[in-house]
């Protein structure tokens, strides 16, 4: 009855809210890692995740618990990540587990994101534990938040378990509870084996390692085993456990969690939602999966030096092998000449993705403002998905231009909630529904996902000092009356900073563009025209006055060290500038459309 001693269970909480601190308390309790192994967060592997704190892929570690009782139970956890960008992460890890742990910083209080990944464990049938972290911090209130889980998410929340995750506090009784709380998972070890893909990454040396959760039968190294989707035969090399470091154990058996090596070169060989079985028990049936994620945004990426373009290829290529729903195809541009259009799961997707082309494959990448996907019902019945405002066809064949619309849900303290109203109603929202939620107020909006996708995010924590939170998803194409802003750089179409805007905004958000990348711009040698212009007519326009003096000119004769750094600044700034014609526009000038609102 090994099966009934096995706990998975995952842990859902807001960003900052202390998930992975708690997973690495977890951890160190049941003596997986010495305390030097922990002065870093074990479980963000990624230089990025550890810098920015938060958690992209999933990880999972796999942990022997002695109870009060002296009972020894496996407890197998998936780490999951907390932004809205990730959270069909967060559905694959919960389909692998019994229970969630739902993290609540007792200090601040439920944020939508948790809403939100809560709903999605309570409808797979996850018995979910609330847990108060941070009772140590003097403004600590678990019995607020107690009240307002129970008020918001409707969860019976009045002897949740109250730990510090920072000092120990509460830890051993929260895995008491865990254990007497949370199913064991069903399922028999002698059954044909069925196990779930939970996720997949490419490794240098093993290829592919897929994480997954055996919910019948017994996987062992050495067994010939078959992908479902593609009907291909593997062997399994190595199959083992996460301590979080790979460890091989050579077997894995029904209700375990671990990982299978199969020599698979390619990521779409062993694809995330797959079921594995033995290639003798060919008839074993599918596990119903995960929806396939699509990308919600696109930009247009270019090596500032041509030079770089094999190099850029190859990395998006690697990168593409970790992170299945990252896409991308080759991209022209007069402007900016070649490069890839790419397509992101959301904004911070795409910033994380750049920040990791630059760093760990040392390229120097301009990227173009972000668009949505639009529908065009052109004349002929076509129906076409557009994300380049660039490569918009005719308008004269189009019958009608359809955006995306998002269902967000916002909750925030009441006494910011005019603020996100005025907010959600300037960026074209139509509220839906108002709750009063404890101290908490639950916006429901559609809102157009453009709106959502620029500064939106941040527009909204800078209005309620940093309370408001959100969660949105994909509902509908409707229709709107869109038109394209184009800009016009001394005379010359750039089509790098063409955007799709609303017809009604077009006028202000072309004043206001131009007026920002006046700022951006830097001076040249002569004067620079910048123009916004919308089916060929100008609709604003301003000039960067030519410099007139040599920048070096300001400083005094002797000082060498100050004209150095001046020299050395200027060239930093102009790696991430690309010639336009005449001109060099930075970065920044390529995002400014994302700023005027
Ligand atoms: P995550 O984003 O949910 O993974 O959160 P982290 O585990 O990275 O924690 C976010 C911040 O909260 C970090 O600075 C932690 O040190 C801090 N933190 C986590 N748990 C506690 C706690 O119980 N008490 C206090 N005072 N701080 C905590
Ligand atoms: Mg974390």
């Amino acid at each position: 009855d090994r099966i009934k001693h096995i706990r998975n269970f995952s842990i859902i909480a807001h960003i900052d809210h202390g998930k992975s601190t708690l997973a690495d308390r977890i951890i160190q309790l049941c003596g997986g890692l010495t305390e030097r192994e922990l002065k870093e967060q074990v479980l963000d592997s990624m230089d990025i995740e550890r810098e920015r704190g938060i958690t992209i892929k999933a990880q999972s570690v796999t942990l022997d618990y002695r109870a009060e009782s002296g009972e020894i139970y496996q407890l197998n956890f998936i780490d999951t990540p907390g932004h809205v960008d990730f959270s069909y992460e967060v559905s694959r890890s919960l389909y692998a587990c019994e229970g969630a742990l739902l993290v609540v910083d007792a200090a601040q209080g439920v944020e939508a994101q948790s809403v939100a990944n809560c709903y999605t464990a309570i409808a797979q049938n996850l018995e979910v534990l609330p847990v108060l972290n941070k009772i140590d911090l003097p403004q600590a209130d678990p019995d607020r938040v107690a009240q307002e889980i129970e008020e918001i998410i409707g969860l019976d929340a009045v002897d949740a378990c109250q730990v510090s995750a920072k000092t120990g506090l509460g830890m051993e009784a929260l895995l008491e509870r865990l254990v007497r709380d949370i199913p064991g998972p069903r399922g028999s070890a002698e059954a044909p084996l069925q196990a779930l893909i939970v996720d997949s990454w490419f490794d240098n040396y093993l290829g592919v390692v897929s994480l997954v959760r055996i919910f019948d039968g017994t996987l062992k190294k050495g067994d010939k085993i078959r992908m479902k989707s593609t009907q291909r035969d593997w062997e399994a090399t190595e199959v083992g456990i996460f301590t979080p470091k790979r460890r091989p154990t050579g077997i894995l058996r029904a209700g375990e969690v671990g990982f299978v090596v199969a020599g698979i070169k390619d990521i779409h060989g062993a694809p995330v939602g797959d079921t594995i079985t033995h290639a003798k028990t060919p008839d074993v049936e599918r596990l119903p999966g995960f929806q396939k994620v699509k990308p919600q945004v696109y930009a247009g990426m270019f090596p500032v030096s041509a030079d770089d373009y094999e190099a850029f290829r190859d990395a998006l290529e690697k990168l593409a092998l970790n992170d299945a729903s990252l896409e991308y195809e080759p991209e022209n541009s007069d402007a900016l000449g070649f490069g890839f259009r790419v397509g992101f799961l959301g904004t911070l997707h795409m910033e994380i993705i750049q920040e990791r082309l630059e760093r760990e494959y040392d390229l120097d990448l301009l990227t173009t403002a972000p668009t949505v996907v639009y529908e065009l019902a052109m004349d002929d019945g076509e129906i076409r998905y557009v994300a380049n405002p660039s490569k918009l066809p005719d308008m004269a064949n189009v019958d009608e231009m359809r955006e995306p619309i998002v269902r967000a849900s916002i909750l925030v303290p009441q006494e910011f909630v005019g603020n996100v109203i005025a907010e959600c109603e300037q960026r074209r929202g139509t509220q839906l529904d108002m709750q009063f939620l404890g101290s908490q107020i639950q916006l429901t909006y559609e809102l157009p996902m453009s709106e959502v996708v620029m500064d939106f995010f941040d527009r909204l924590k800078s209005i309620s000092r940093g309370y408001a939170s959100l969660d949105y998803g994909f509902e509908r194409f409707e229709a709107a009356k869109l038109v394209r802003l184009d800009v016009l750089i001394n005379g010359d179409k750039v089509d790098a900073l063409a955007a799709i805007i609303h017809r009604d905004h077009a006028h202000g958000r072309g004043r206001a563009l131009v007026e920002k990348m006046k700022e951006l711009i830097p001076r040249q040698m002569f004067d620079v025209a910048i123009q916004a212009a919308i089916g060929g007519q100008v609709v604003a326009r301003s000039t960067v006055k030519a410099l007139r003096k040599n920048v070096t000119a300001k400083c005094y004769g002797g000082d060498v060290t100050r004209k150095k750094k001046l020299l050395e600044k200027q060239k930093a700034g102009k790696k991430r500038m690309k010639q336009v014609g005449r001109v060099e526009i930075p970065q920044d000038a390529f995002l400014a459309v994302l700023k005027t609102n």
